[in-house]
């Protein structure tokens, strides 16, 4: 076997390649840029996920009202990225 060859099991050959990605905060089509959703800590009732921070608060606030002793809620925000190949590398 030359020196520059290695020998593979089959089925375990793969191949390297490297590539130059960029990943960026971005519109993804379809959702907000960033969501934001409340989560009742008494109950585990959600908001769901709402584009506005005010509409889940809003949401917070009307659970109170209904249930005077949920009192604490815990916010998930999510933020959309989106990711792109910029170039293939030898
Ligand atoms: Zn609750």
């Amino acid at each position: 076997m030359r020196p520059d060859k290695q020998e593979h099991p089959a089925g375990s050959r793969s191949v390297m390649r490297y590539a130059r990605w960029v990943i960026c905060s971005d519109k993804v089509p379809g959702n907000p840029l960033v969501t934001h959703e409340l989560q009742c800590v008494a109950c585990d009732e959600l908001s769901g996920p709402c584009s506005e921070l005010q509409t889940a608060q809003a949401w917070a606030l009307r659970h109170s009202g209904a249930n005077p002793k949920h009192t604490g809620y815990a916010e998930t925000a999510r933020r959309y990225w989106t990711t792109s190949l910029v170039e293939m590398l030898d």
